[in-house]
């Protein structure tokens, strides 16, 4: 019998410095021994609150060093974490609720009259967590024992359930579990040579698999610090850099950051890592963010049903514009759209296997049958190729992929030329319906300077792609539809632009 609790043992519950701390921002500091006293006092909660092993607590609230710990707590008294995004709505959250049969809900206390009139399983207990730290949890909490053992789990045991953004059809719980979780802190701590000297800064929501695992399992873990403020900001951040000494961020922090002239060698030089991903990161930022820094962001790639899958290398060639190697532990193959693996350089889906890929959609059968193969290996949807020095190229998703005229047109190759033009700042390239090609290649382009017109981006392209690849209409915006983890929104985009062909 193994009476462990597979996750919390190795990343929380070993020994550091119980002094040293772990969470750091306006409000001070928060030693380890602080925080497990807590987050013991929020697993005495839970447990009043009537959570058994196995439990969904959901919870949407403001980022807070009590968040984390009510993270922690959950794992350690054997429930399963749900975090959800702050700008769901209230009828968002009864779906998510309902879907996942939480137990337990901690909510802001704005939202606590709505859910209560929403929710009709009583039984659910409503529990307030607001960004100040006030609320119904932290009251009960703080009358709670500080001493809590552990519950038993095993490594296949749910850890966490995290909805995909999902922009088709129901959004899906991606399962993860103990043994997900923590083989990817071990091989990240490896790969990216993170310890216990490490103070990393922390701006990313903490619903997200980024700003969640990533980071605060990886720092945990390794017993570093990280300085934990509620979101990013420009100012913050060049504030708190000179006390970090690791940050990760989606690309728009650092198109941010390079927007301001004191972001440069000098506020920098102490930084040992910066690291992207969530998004693509423009090979023009990856390539001004060295000049400015003399550093080289490293740049991974990720998913909420994966973990982290590849990444460029801490020693090796950092490569722009890719998303490095595949991790250690991390088989990656890439696939024609019947599971056959492509010739190397030639495009396909990424399709995945290893300790990191989840369990399957919460109490989905079927889809999550449809996203495996037999031999268990995940569909990713994302398309890429693989160069010759084994660095994965991501083009796209393949939703996103462009067939006009029966040819296939993978937008990043057209965005990329666009780019590349001095006076744009960022494109995006859709598909639009069009009654003769099917679909029709359009691009949003979002310009630095209104120099640059149609016609000198069109005059750009044709000298570089074939005709069928050039965008049927070009149109100006003043930016990108994004969500926080900087992804470029582009269902909302075809959606708006979707008669522009009038059909
Ligand atoms: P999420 O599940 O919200 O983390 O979104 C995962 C998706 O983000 C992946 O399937 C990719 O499409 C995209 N993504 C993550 N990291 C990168 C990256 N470095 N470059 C390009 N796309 C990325």
């Amino acid at each position: 019998m193994n009476s462990s609790n597979y996750l919390y043992d190795s990343v929380f519950g070993h020994t550091v410095d119980s002094k040293k701390s772990f969470l750091i921002n306006k409000n001070g500091e928060m030693s380890y021994e602080n925080f497990h006293q807590l987050v013991n006092k929020l697993a005495n909660t839970l447990k009043f609150s009537g959570l058994k092993t196995g439990d969904r607590v959901a919870v949407q609230a403001e980022k807070s060093n009590v968040q984390i710990a009510l993270y922690v707590a959950t794992i350690k008294s054997g429930g399963v974490y749900l975090p959800l995004n702050t700008d769901y709505t209230v009828n968002e959250l009864e779906y998510f609720i309902n879907d996942s049969e939480a137990s337990i809900v901690v909510i802001d206390s704005n939202n606590e009259d709505s859910i209560k009139k929403t929710i009709k399983d009583k039984s659910i207990k409503i529990l307030t967590l607001n960004g100040n730290e006030t609320g119904s949890l932290t009251s009960l909490s703080s009358k709670q024992d500080k001493v809590f053992d552990a519950v038993p789990r095993n490594s296949e045991d749910l850890a966490a359930i995290l909805y995909t953004s999902g922009t088709t059809g129901r959004s899906k719980g991606a399962q993860l579990t103990h043994k997900n979780l923590l083989s990817n802190t071990k091989v990240l701590k490896d790969f990216w040579k993170f310890n216990e000297n490490d103070v990393l800064l922390h701006m990313l929501p903490i619903y997200h698999t980024h700003g969640l695992f990533v980071a605060c399992n990886l720092l945990a873990y390794v017993g570093g610090s990280m300085i934990f403020l509620p979101k990013f900001d420009t100012e913050q951040t060049l504030k708190w850099i000179k006390s970090a000494n690791t940050m990760m961020g989606v690309p728009t922090f650092y198109t941010r950051l390079l927007n301001e002239d004191r972001f440069d060698k000098k506020s920098t030089e102490h930084m040992r890592l910066f690291i992207s991903g969530s998004a693509p990161l423009l090979a023009e930022t990856h390539v001004e963010f060295e000049k400015r820094t003399g550093k080289k962001i490293i740049e991974r790639y990720g998913m909420t049903e994966t973990n982290m899958n590849t990444s460029n290398p801490y020693d090796g060639p950092r490569i722009a514009g890719t998303v490095g190697l595949p991790l250690p532990g991390v088989e990656l193959r890439i696939s024609d759209n019947k599971g056959k693996e492509v010739n190397r350089g030639e495009i396909g889906i990424i399709e995945l296997r290893g300790d990191n890929v989840f369990k399957g959609y919460w109490q989905m059968p079927e889809k999550t049958a449809e996203s495996f193969r037999e031999d268990g290996f995940f569909i990713t949807g994302d398309m890429a190729r693989i160069d010759e020095n084994g660095y994965v190229i991501i083009v796209g998703r393949d939703k996103d992929l462009i067939i006009t005229g029966g040819l296939n047109v993978y937008p990043k190759e057209v965005e990329d030329l666009i780019d590349e033009i001095d006076s744009v700042n960022e494109s995006a390239v859709i598909a639009v319906p069009h009654s003769d090609f099917g679909e029709a290649v359009v691009s949003i382009v979002v310009r630095k300077k209104d120099s640059v017109n149609e016609q000198d981006i069109k005059d750009h392209l044709s000298e570089r792609i074939a005709k069928f690849k050039q965008p049927k209409k070009i149109i100006f915006a003043n930016n990108l539809p994004r969500n926080t983890m900087g992804k470029v929104q582009k269902s909302e985009l075809r959606k708006k632009y979707q008669d522009l062909f009038n059909n």
